[in-house]
This record gives C-alpha cells, structure tokens and sequence, in this order.
C-alpha cells in the first residue's frame, strides 16, 4: 500500500515537505478483520487540527502516523460472514491505497440507489453533521431566518436545503460569484450572498431584511463579525466549525472586541452552542439516514461532490478545501 503520513506539524497552511509518501507491505488480516481497497477518500477540515498538536476534542495523529481520515472501500479479502469480496463500504481507512480495518468498525453501502461517495458527504459525516446541529441546537422555525457560511459545501449546502424543508428561509454565504448563483440557482436558497466582495456587509442586510434567527457558525473570521449584528432577539448560533482560524498562526490584529460580542449575546439573549456531532450521532443517525435518503430521492435535498483524481494530488485538494478552492464535497478517487 502507498500511504501519506505526517512528518512534521504544520505551520500555517500545510506544506508537501509536512508529509512523507511511503510505500509498506500490507499487514495480513487477523480474524475480524478486512483486507480494503480505497475508492473515494474524503477530506474534511477536521484534518488541519488532526495534524496539530493543540488541545482539541481528538487526540492528533502522531508524527510518523497515516493521516486519519473517513474512505470508501472494496472488500478484497475477509475474514468475517458480514463481508465478502467485492463489497462496498464505508470506513475509517485513512489517508492510503489500501487497509486492514475491523470489520465492526465497516458499513456496508447498497450502492444501487445511491453512488457509494455520498456516503462521505450528503448521506455521511456531512450531512449529519448539517442535520443534527441545525435541528438540535438552531431548532429554525417556518418563516425565520436562517444563515450559513461555506454554504456550498456538504456541511452548509445541506443546512440551507433541511432550513427549507423545515419551512424557514434560507441565505447562503459563499466565496465567488459561482458558487453564491448556485446556491439560489440549483440548491434553492432564498438569498446568496459573497463573502469575498468588498459590499459584502451590505449584501448580507440585504438578504436579511427581517434579521438573522438562526446562524449555523462554520467559518468565523469576518463573516461572523458582520452576521453577529444582525442576530434577532433569541437567536441560536450552533457553532460546527471555524474554518478561517484553521491555519492561523498568530491573533488577528485589531481591538479585542470580546466585551462587544458578550454584549451582544447579553441584549439579544442569544444561544451559542458549541457541538460535535459524535454528540448526537448514537442517538440521530438512524432518523438521519432514513430522512436523508428520502429528501436525497425526491429532490429535496441536492449535492455536489469536487472529485480529485489520483492519490498523487491529496495534498493539493487538501490545501484548496481549507482555501475555498473545492466547490462541493472534496473527495478523492483512488481506484474505480
Ligand atoms: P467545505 O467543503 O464547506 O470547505 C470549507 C469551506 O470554507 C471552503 O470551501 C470555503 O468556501 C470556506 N472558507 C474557507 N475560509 C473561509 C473564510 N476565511 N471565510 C469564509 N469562508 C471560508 O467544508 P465542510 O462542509 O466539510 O465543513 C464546513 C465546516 O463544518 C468546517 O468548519 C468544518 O470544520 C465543520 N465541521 C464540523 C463538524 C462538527 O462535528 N462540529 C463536522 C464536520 C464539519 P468559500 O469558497 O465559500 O469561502
């Protein structure tokens, strides 16, 4: 198997010279376990803090150690009755050709109604992650107001169609020009706006005329500057994920304007709510599955996957997903 493991910690974005391509004999099965082809590769912006050393949920992956990361797979040999040769399934394989995986630890995915890969977006982590945060914490109403940040990729796009769904309007916000006409074009939203515009705070009022209820937190950074203004009284801001600071070395400059937000949240009454969603997932993902599928087959629910050809080129998606380069799911296919 040739496999991609750190050598060194980051600093800033993650550089070729972090990483060390290396080429080892796979380990032979032991009972329980299963031999794996990987198909698709999924890359998530949890994997930046994975390859720090910083305090965080996860431990990280130790120096010397195969990146972490979720994959689908072919079955190429088994040790177990669950899994035969030639199945596909959803598992953990990490950043490599090839694994030996247990097969506890393995789904296996009917890959005739939907395509395997969604299984690591829309139908996976993703998505469930969009699903249980907005409907647990943001709890959005028919009628408010609901804003999403990197809404055009798996976590966001799916927050703004499930906030339809749930009868609340929906603004995206998004960095360039295709990817804001997307999201009102092909995914529905109601209102798209770019956070990389010079006017971005103007278009933001815009397409919130009735202020903001509901704000699922994905980036940070400025976006959330400017949304915090805009919140209602009561609003809820589940916040998923911070994708601006990933490769941050230092505090920006400027004031601290910690005393401002904490008035904010103090007048507003605002709930932020920090979440995981390993938090929810013992207890959701059955009726995530179910629903999804469901709003995946009548329409409701769209995706679009950014597909890297060859494990050669992991490294340059993984730069581009955290720099907004990836326009949809980032995934990479290993193997047909
Ligand atoms: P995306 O595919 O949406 O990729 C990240 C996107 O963030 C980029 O494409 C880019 O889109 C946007 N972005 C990057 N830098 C900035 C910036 N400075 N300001 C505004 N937007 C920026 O990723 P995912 O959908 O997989 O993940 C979205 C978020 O959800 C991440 O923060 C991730 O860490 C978090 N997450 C949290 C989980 C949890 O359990 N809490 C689980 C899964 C994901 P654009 O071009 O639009 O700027």
């Amino acid at each position: 198997t040739t496999r991609i493991v750190l050598a060194e910690r980051p600093h800033g974005e993650p550089k070729d010279s972090d990483f060390r391509f290396e080429e080892v004999a796979l380990p032979e099965p032991s009972s329980g376990e299963v031999v794996l082809q990987t198909l698709y590769l999924s890359l998530d912006p949890y994997m930046r803090g994975r390859m720090s050393a910083a305090k965080s949920y996860a431990a990280p992956v130790e120096i010397g150690d195969t990146m972490v990361g979720a994959t689908v797979s072919r079955v190429l040999q088994s040790t177990v009755d669950d899994f035969a040769e030639g199945d596909i399934v959803l598992g953990y394989g990490g950043w490599q050709t090839h694994s030996v995986e247990k097969a506890k630890y393995l789904r296996k995915l009917d890959t005739d109604t939907v395509p395997a890969s969604t299984a690591l977006g829309v139908l996976g982590m993703p998505g469930f992650t969009a699903y249980s945060g907005l409907l647990t914490i943001g709890n959005p109403q028919p009628g408010e107001t609901v804003v999403v940040a990197a809404a055009a990729g798996p976590v966001g796009s799916a927050v703004g169609q499930i906030a339809k769904i749930k009868g609340a309007r929906a603004v995206g916000i998004a960095g360039g020009p295709d990817k804001v006409k997307y999201l009102t074009e092909e995914l529905g939203f109601d209102a798209a706006v770019d956070h990389r515009a010079d006017d971005f705070a103007e278009q933001l009022k815009a397409a919130t005329p009735d202020g903001i209820d509901v704000y699922f937190e994905n980036v940070g950074g400025n976006v959330f500057d400017q949304v915090i203004r805009r919140m209602n009284l009561y609003g809820r801001i589940p916040v998923c994920g911070l994708v601006a600071n990933y490769n941050l070395t230092s505090l920006p400059d400027g004031p601290d304007r910690t005393g401002q937000l904490m008035n904010t949240v103090l007048i507003k009454s605002l709930t932020i709510r920090g979440f995981i969603q390993t938090e929810f997932a013992g207890e959701q993902m059955p009726a995530f599955l179910d629903e999804a599928s469901g709003w995946v087959a009548d329409g409701s629910l769209k995706y679009r996957e950014d597909v890297t050809e060859g494990f050669d080129n992991v490294l340059d998606a993984f730069r581009g997903l955290l720099a907004g380069r990836n326009f949809g799911k980032a995934l990479v296919k290993i193997a047909d």
